[in-house]
C-alpha cells in the first residue's frame, strides 16, 4: 500500500511519544550535562599516554620509539625524544619522550597509534567534553594532560586494560627469567676462572 512505511514509522512516533508519559525505557532524551547516557565498553575518542604507580613522569610506559608519530595518517602527534635514558616499568633503560603533544583539532580518533605501539602506552579515552575557545592552543594536548594512570585505563576498558596487564606481566616475567639466567653463566664462568680444574689422573701417575 502506498505510504505504509510512513503511516507505520508515525505510528511507532506516536506509540512512543505516548509511552514515554508512562514507561522511562520509552523516554529516549535525557537532560545532558545533568544526566549522561553510560558509555559503551568501546566507546574512543582521543588517544592517552598510561602510566604505572603514582608518578605520571617517571612512570609513563613511553619510551619515544615514534612509531605511532610515524604511522599517524593526519601527522596530529608530535614526540622529541630524551637525551637521557631512565629505567622503565620493566626495570631496563630507557629513552623517554621529553615533548609528547597531540593536536586533537587533528585527530581522527582512526585508533592506529594504538594499534602500532609496541609498548601498551598509548590508549584511546573516552573523555569527549573538550570545547574549547582557542582553535589552536586550546586543542593541543601536551604531555601532562596526556599522561593518566592504567587504573583509569582498568576503568573506562576493563576488558583491554587486563589483556593489556597480562601481556606487560608476562614481558617482565620474561626479562627477569634472561637476567637470572645471565647472572646464573656469570657467577658459573666466575667460579670456573677461580677454581683451576684439577689436573686428570694419568698426569699424576707419570710424575
Ligand atoms: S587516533 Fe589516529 S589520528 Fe589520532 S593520534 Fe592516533 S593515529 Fe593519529
Ligand atoms: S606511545 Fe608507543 S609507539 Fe608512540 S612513541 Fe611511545 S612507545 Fe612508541
Amino acid at each position: 500500500m502506498l505510504g505504509e512505511g510512513i503511516i507505520k514509522g508515525m505510528g511507532e512516533t506516536a506509540r512512543n511519544f505516548l509511552g514515554s508519559y508512562v514507561s522511562k525505557k520509552r523516554l529516549t532524551t535525557l537532560q545532558y550535562p545533568e544526566e549522561r547516557a553510560p558509555q559503551f565498553p568501546n566507546a574512543r575518542q582521543f588517544p592517552f599516554l598510561v602510566y604505572d604507580g603514582e608518578d605520571p613522569e617517571q612512570g609513563l610506559r613511553c619510551v619515544s620509539c615514534q612509531i605511532c608519530e610515524k604511522e599517524c595518517p593526519p601527522k596530529c602527534i608530535y614526540i622529541v625524544k630524551s637525551k637521557d635514558k631512565r629505567v622503565d616499568y620493566k626495570g631496563q633503560m630507557q629513552f623517554y619522550p621529553a615533548t609528547f603533544n597531540i593536536d586533537i583539532s587533528v585527530c581522527m580518533s582512526c585508533q592506529i597509534c594504538v594499534e602500532v605501539c609496541p609498548f601498551e602506552s598509548i590508549k584511546m579515552d573516552t573523555e569527549f567534553e573538550l570545547s574549547s575557545t582557542d582553535r589552536f592552543a586550546g586543542l593541543l594536548v601536551r604531555k601532562p594532560q596526556l599522561a593518566k594512570s592504567n587504573d583509569h585505563y582498568r576503568k573506562i576498558h576493563p576488558h583491554d586494560a587486563a589483556e593489556s596487564d597480562a601481556a606487560l606481566a608476562a614481558e617482565v616475567a620474561k626479562v627477569q627469567a634472561k637476567a637470572k639466567a645471565d647472572a646464573e653463566a656469570k657467577a658459573k664462568a666466575a667460579a670456573a676462572k677461580v677454581a683451576p680444574a684439577a689436573p686428570p689422573p694419568e698426569a699424576t701417575l707419570a710424575k
